[in-house]
């Protein structure tokens, strides 16, 4: 039978939506494009008996092609249009000293807290899509969906657009008002697996040579360390101090925000003010338990799950105590390895910006790329209050 676990947020059952992603792609209906995570790249291959921290990025591409995806993309490209956006978003914000600090939005699991728990920190969340919701409005509405000619123009068919995530959070995330539409199929890093052995292919034995498509498939180092706890705001201090001083002088690499073990870390920015990472949403609850975060910092990154979400509750499970480290070690490897590692130095998203998108935080990109939140109430607060009214009146 089909496995179901909950996330520990996302409050969402897993479907067994991959059954569903292989009938549609073998009906050959429409043109299908699927986005990768960067969660699973380091991960996945422990699916496969790989040691955790193997990065199978190469071998996970040519997977996707042989169960027939026309289109493999990096959700990367669009998590650099993230910081784009939000590191803008954070200088203007900053400019104003308006809605500070501001807090990251794009875990969902995090958003859906707020919402049911914490409506009043609804202003300070950045508008700014995901990653994973950004990239989908491109290919379903952007260039791409363009480029696939006249039956696109006419309505008649768009691309069918799957994601590949660490959690089923966001398979909550893709049905949201304001971002629903931009994604068909949320499938977890697990489920991608039973894919794959469920259409026998031999994933160790598969070269680990395969690239990602473009225009949607370029990505910077920044965009990588998203997987990992810190790794949002990390790319957002590369990128806002850039913005700031173009020569560059202050560090590339943030040690402070790093790591799997601690509750809350912080760090100091010249030019910009104290930024604090909450490892998990316990982290995030005893920064909230006082008043304190509102006069100390600036922003604040907030993943649910310990260790971002490399941690995340769609990722493989790991008897391995270390498996948290091996995967983030994974994740600041590629990065290190990586030719760019500041997201504005990424060619394809500046040139979106020039052929699409004007520039950061437009009209045009305000319309694809950001997002609102609203309260929301919770089945229980709303079963307490029905059963609070059913007392009331049998009183
Ligand atoms: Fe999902 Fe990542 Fe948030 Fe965990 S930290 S709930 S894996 S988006």
């Amino acid at each position: 039978g089909q496995c179901t676990l909950v996330c520990p947020v996302g409050a969402l059952i897993e479907a067994p939506h991959w059954h569903d992603v292989i009938h549609t792609l073998d009906a050959h209906r429409h043109i299908s494009a699927v986005q990768v995570a960067p969660a699973t790249r380091v991960a996945i291959g422990e699916e496969f008996g790989m040691n955790p921290g193997t990065i199978s990025t190469g071998r996970m591409i040519n997977a996707l092609r042989q169960l027939g995806f026309d289109y493999v993309f990096d959700t990367n490209f669009a998590a650099d249009l993230t910081i784009m956006e939000e590191g803008t978003e954070f200088l203007s914000r900053l400019k104003a000293q308006k809605n500070l600090p501001l807090f990251t939005s794009c875990c969902p699991g995090w958003v859906n807290w707020v919402e049911l728990n914490r409506p009043d920190l609804i202003p300070h969340l950045s508008t700014t899509k995901s990653p994973q919701q950004m990239h989908g409005a491109l290919t379903k509405r952007g260039a791409f969906a363009r480029s696939l000619g006249a039956e696109f123009e006419s309505g008649k068919t768009e691309p069918y657009v799957v994601s590949v995530m660490p959690c089923t959070a966001k398979k909550d995330e893709a049905v949201r008002p304001g971002t629903s539409g931009d994604i068909d199929r949320v499938l977890t890093t697990r489920e991608l697996a039973r894919m794959i052995k469920a259409r026998g292919i031999a994933f160790s034995a598969l070269p680990d040579d395969g690239k990602f498509d473009n225009p949607l498939g370029e990505s910077t180092g920044a965009a990588q360390i998203f997987g990992a706890s810190g790794g949002v705001m990390e790319a957002v201090v590369r990128t806002a101090t850039h913005l700031i001083d173009k020569e560059n002088t202050l560090p590339l690499e943030w040690e402070q925000l790093r790591g799997v073990n601690t509750g809350v870390k912080t760090a100091e920015v010249p030019g910009i003010g104290k930024i604090a990472i909450c490892n998990g949403i316990a982290a995030a609850q005893r920064l909230l338990s006082n008043d304190d975060w509102r006069k100390k910092y600036v922003a604040i990154e907030v993943m649910a799950c310990v260790g971002g979400c490399l941690g995340g509750g769609g990722e493989p499970k790991s008897m391995d105590p270390k498996v948290l480290e091996k995967r983030m070690h994974a994740i600041y490897e590629i990065d290190k390895n990586s030719t760019r590692r500041r997201s504005y130095e990424n060619q394809d998203v500046q040139k979106l910006y020039e052929t699409e998108l004007e520039k950061p935080n437009s009209e045009k990109a305000h319309h694809l790329l950001h997002t609102h939140y609203a309260p929301r109430a919770s089945k229980r607060l709303l079963l307490m209050q029905f059963l609070d009214c059913v007392d009331r009146r049998d009183a």
